[in-house]
């Protein structure tokens, strides 16, 4: 693997780079700095999709003819340092990079159609509903019951830690379709539009103060026959084929290394409490410099699955292993954080969100005032998209033959 980039490579992160100073607006890049859980919220999340679409870069892990930039894997993963750096905000993930593959994957020519445009608008805000009480890691015990009856489902049963359920108008959600069948061949793919009686979420406020997640009733819910992807009891390949790329469509050292630069500029600065900065002090500098290499170790892993993926081989369990690594490095990052802030760093604000005119005052500054909620809000990352113990597993059965 050659890791220099080559010219073409360095002239489009510069017209990346030169993009970003010129079309990423000020209150977007401090929503995201001051933004404590994994997704943004809509208003900044949202304009900067309109952003991104106006220009053409939106569905940059789409192929050209869906509307994707017809960017390589590569340049994909330019494009998300670069985006890292200038500290803009997250995507509206689940329509873009997981449904929307899934879409023009396994999705009918109506159903392409429909949806794919949707996503890319905005006009359809879309959440992910896979787990249930008792069906997370054990997701094929599903429980929430399809039944066809003439040219609809009749949908019943209940969603849980569902993000983002409360914005969104749309829901893509794995139910059972056939209960006499194996637990993994009952499970059918349905695309429901939340817009309709029978549908009740329920907030779920998380350790940090946030509301992301949330619970999602689903009674006597109608949906149109059409609107199932794939075949009926075909869900499970689907969701499969989703979860894969949920942990390859995304890098994740870009993000880290730009907190450590972060961290180091912050340390800079604070006191250390004799007469140096925390730069000087060896125990905060040794920990720093170990997240730094092992973020770094991560990025060549990073680009050597994106070597593979643009060779036309698939990043298969190998994504476990960056999913596992790079949820450990997060809450190193975001434990160092509270380090740094010391006391300041300890300030949890009830007011959400945490930019813009109505937020609250920071008793230090805005990074010490976002540290607390990030720092509680981090432990997500070893549970959700499949827990550490659950990629060990894969790691231990497919990488290592254990
Ligand atoms: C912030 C957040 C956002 C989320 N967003 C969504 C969403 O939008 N849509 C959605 O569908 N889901 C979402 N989830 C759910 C997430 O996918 C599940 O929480 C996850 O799969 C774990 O399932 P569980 O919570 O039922 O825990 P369980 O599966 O009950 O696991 C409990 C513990 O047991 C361990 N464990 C389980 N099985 C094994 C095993 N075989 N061997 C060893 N240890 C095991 C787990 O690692 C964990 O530590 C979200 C979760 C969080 C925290």
């Amino acid at each position: 693997m050659d890791m220099e980039f080559s010219a073409e490579q360095r002239a489009f992160r510069e017209e990346v780079r030169t993009f970003l100073a010129e079309h990423l607006p000020e209150q977007l890049r401090e929503g995201a700095r001051c933004t404590p859980t994994v997704f943004a919220e809509p208003d900044i999340g949202r304009e900067w999709q309109r952003i991104l679409y106006e220009k053409g870069w939106l569905a940059y892990n789409w192929p050209a003819e869906h509307g994707g930039p017809g960017w390589s894997p590569v340049e994909r993963y330019l494009f998300e340092k670069e985006c890292a750096l200038a500290d803009a905000p997250g995507l509206p993930v689940l329509g873009l990079k997981l449904l929307g593959p899934v879409v023009y994957t396994f999705g009918t020519p109506a159903q392409r159609a429909h949806y794919l445009p949707r996503i890319l608008t905005g006009e359809h805000y879309w959440c992910q509903g896979f787990s249930e009480p008792g069906a997370g890691s054990d997701l094929a015990s599903l429980r929430t019951r399809a039944v066809l009856r003439g040219d609809r489902y009749l949908v019943n049963g209940s969603k849980i830690w569902t993000t983002h359920a409360h914005f969104a108008d749309h829901m893509f959600c794995l139910v059972r379709t056939d209960p006499e069948a194996k637990a993994q061949r009952g499970i059918s793919f349905l695309l429901i539009d939340m817009r309709q009686r029978g549908v009740t979420v329920r907030p779920i406020r998380s350790i940090g103060g946030d509301h992301e997640i949330n619970e999602v009733f689903l009674d006597e819910v109608e949906v149109p026959a059409e609107d199932l992807v794939g075949e009926e009891g075909g869900g499970w390949t689907i969701a499969k084929f989703l979860l894969e790329h949920e942990r390859s469509s995304s890098c994740f050292a870009p993000k880290l290394l730009a907190d450590v630069a972060m961290l180091r500029r912050v340390a800079s600065k604070e006191p250390n409490g004799s007469r140096g900065t925390l730069a000087d002090d060896p125990a905060f500098a040794a920990q720093l410099a170990r997240i730094e290499l092992d973020a770094l170790a991560l990025e060549v892993t990073e680009l050597r699955i994106l070597a593979q993926i643009d060779e036309g081989r698939k990043p298969g369990p190998q994504t476990s292993l960056i999913k596992l690594v790079a949820s450990q490095l997060r809450q190193s990052v975001d434990a160092l954080a509270m380090k740094a802030f010391g006391y300041a760093g300890l300030q949890l604000a009830d007011e959400r969100p945490l930019y813009g005119p109505a937020a609250a005052e920071p008793v230090y500054c805005k990074a010490a005032q976002v540290a607390a909620p990030r720092y509680l809000n981090s432990r997500a990352w070893s549970i959700f998209g499949g827990s550490n113990e659950v990629q060990r597993i894969i790691i231990a059965k497919t990488v290592l033959n254990l």
